[in-house]
C-alpha cells in the first residue's frame, strides 16, 4: 500500500470486521450482460479480498438518453415528475441484473433502489440533492450481505416522491454513500483515471496521479464529465478521496484529493471542452441598469443556468450578451422576452454552433502569464466570450475551431 493508499483507506467502517468500500460503476462499464458479468467478477475478487461492498450502478449504456427521447415523441416539454419515474427506472433494471450476476458468482447480493436504501432527497424533480441515507439499514443488510448493489442517481422526496439527481448523478450517489458510511470511494468508468483534457477527444492526454478537489471541480463544471461535479463538492466536504479507474483493465487510476496533498502544482492541471453552447446577444437596450437585473433575474425564476455573461456600454445603449445550452433555447428567449415586455426597439440575436474551452489549474492562483499564454495559444481562433475565476480561463468559439484549439492549449501549457 503506498502512502496515499494508506490515506484513503484507514480508519473506515468495518461490518463483521470486514472493511467497507464503496464502488460505482457507469453506464458503459454495465452497458450489456458480458459487461455486467466483468463488474461481478470484479467484485468477487474484492470481497474474496475480505471487503464488504456498497455498489453504486448507473443505467445500462444509453439507456438514460433514450428513456428521455421516448418521453420526447410523447410530449414536447416531459412533466418533470412523470420524467424522473420514467428516468429511475434505468438504474433499477441494471442494479437487479448485476445483483443475479453476482448471485450466479455465488456472491451474498441484494439490490436495492432508492426507497430500499433510505435515500432521501430534497429540491426538485430532476436535481434532486440527497439529504440522507438510512445507514442503520444499509449496515444491518451488510451484516447478512456480502455485497448491496445500490441503484444510483435516484432519490424519495417527501417520502414518497421519486426524484432523480441531474445527469451522471450516480457519482453522486457514490460520494454521498461513502461519506454516510465512512468509506473510500471507488469510481470506475470506461478510461483509466483523470486526465489532463479528455482522452477520448485528445489520446496523449496525460494521466493525473492525483488531483485536486478544486481543479476537478472547474473541470466537472466546465465539461469533464468523468465526475459529476456534485459528486467532487460532496467529497471536499467531507474529505474523501475518490479513486478514479478503469472497470476494464487493472490499469492504476487517479486520486481526487485534498490540495495539501499535492506536492507540486501545476499552474495549467487540466483542459475541458463543453459542447452545445448557444450565444443570445441583446442589443440597443437603453443604458438603464435595471433592465439587466431583470433579464438576468427571470432566467434565474426560469431555472435557467446562464454561464458566460459580457455586458458593454457604448453609443448604441447596452448590449448583453450571455450562454446556455442548447437544450434552453426556447426557455432563454421567452425569458428574455419577457423581461422586456415594455421595451418596443431592442434586437435579440441567438447564435448555435458554439463550444467553451476551458484550462483548469490551483496553481493559477500565484502564478502569472496564464492568460497571456492562453491569447497566445489561441491567437489564430476567433473568440466570442471570455470569462475567468481564480483557477480557469474559459472562451466561447465555434465548433470549427475545437480541435484547433484544443492541440494549441495542450501544447502551449504541455497538458
Ligand atoms: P460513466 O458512464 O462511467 O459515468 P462518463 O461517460 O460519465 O462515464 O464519464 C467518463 C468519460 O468522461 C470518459 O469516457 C471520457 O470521454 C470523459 N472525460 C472528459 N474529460 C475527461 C478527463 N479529463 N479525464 C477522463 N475522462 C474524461
Ligand atoms: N443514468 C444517469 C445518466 O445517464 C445517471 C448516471 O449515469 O450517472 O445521466
Ligand atoms: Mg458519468
Amino acid at each position: 500500500m503506498n502512502k496515499l493508499e494508506e490515506i484513503a483507506y484507514k480508519n473506515y467502517s468495518r461490518v463483521n470486521d470486514f472493511p467497507v468500500v464503496v464502488q460505482k460503476f457507469g453506464g458503459s462499464s454495465v452497458a450489456d450482460v458480458e459487461r455486467i458479468m466483468n463488474v461481478a467478477e470484479k467484485i468477487r475478487h474484492r470481497v474474496n479480498q475480505g471487503n464488504r461492498l456498497v455498489v453504486v450502478v448507473s443505467a445500462m449504456g444509453k439507456t438514460t438518453d433514450n428513456l428521455i427521447k421516448l418521453a420526447k415523441q410523447v410530449m414536447d416539454q416531459p412533466d418533470a415528475r412523470e420524467l424522473d419515474q420514467l428516468m429511475a427506472t434505468g438504474e433499477q433494471v441494471s442494479s437487479a441484473l448485476l445483483s443475479m450476476a453476482l448471485q450466479s458468482l455465488k456472491v451474498k447480493s441484494k439490490s436495492l433502489n432508492a426507497f430500499q436504501a433510505g435515500i432521501e432527497t430534497v429540491g426538485k424533480f430532476s436535481e434532486g440533492r440527497i439529504k440522507c441515507f438510512d445507514k442503520k439499514r444499509l449496515l444491518s443488510l451488510l451484516k447478512i450481505n456480502e455485497v448491496l448493489v445500490i441503484a444510483g442517481f435516484q432519490g424519495i422526496m417527501n417520502g414518497y416522491e421519486l426524484t432523480t439527481l441531474g445527469r451522471g448523478g450516480s457519482d453522486t450517489s457514490a460520494v454521498a454513500l461513502a461519506a454516510a458510511l465512512n468509506a473510500p470511494c471507488e469510481i470506475y468508468s470506461d478510461v483509466a483515471g483523470i486526465y489532463t483534457t479528455d482522452p477520448k477527444l485528445y489520446p496523449a492526454a496525460k494521466k493525473a496521479k492525483m488531483i485536486s478537489y478544486d481543479d476537478m471541480l472547474e473541470l466537472a463544471g466546465s465539461g469533464a464529465k468523468v465526475l459529476h461535479g456534485r459528486s467532487v463538492e460532496v467529497a471536499k466536504r467531507f474529505n474523501i478521496p475518490i479513486y478514479c479507474g478503469s472497470s476494464f483493465s487493472d490499469e492504476e487510476g487517479s486520486y481526487v484529493v485534498n490540495e495539501d496533498l499535492i506536492i507540486e502544482k501545476n499552474t495549467v492541471t487540466g483542459l475541458s471542452v463543453m459542447n452545445n453552447q448557444l450565444r443570445f446577444v441583446i442589443k440597443k437596450l437603453p443604458t438603464d441598469y435595471s433592465l439587466v437585473r431583470g433579464i438576468f433575474q427571470t432566467a434565474a425564476v426560469a431555472g435557467l443556468n446562464v454561464d458566460m455573461i459580457s455586458i458593454i456600454q457604448d453609443d448604441d445603449g447596452i448590449t448583453i450578451s450571455f450562454t446556455v445550452i442548447d437544450e434552453k433555447k426556447k426557455r432563454a428567449e421567452s425569458a428574455v422576452k419577457k423581461a422586456l415586455k415594455e421595451l418596443a426597439d431592442y434586437e435579440l440575436e441567438c447564435h448555435s454552433g458554439y463550444v467553451k474551452v476551458s484550462v483548469v489549474g490551483v496553481g493559477m492562483k500565484s502564478g502569472v502569464g496564464v492568460a497571456s499564454d492562453f491569447f497566445n495559444a489561441l491567437k489564430n481562433i476567433p473568440f466570442k466570450l471570455v470569462t475567468t475565476s481564480e483557477i480557469k480561463i474559459s472562451c466561447l468559439i465555434e465548433n470549427e475551431f475545437k480541435a484547433a484549439a484544443v492541440a494549441a492549449l495542450v501544447k502551449k501549457f504541455k497538458l
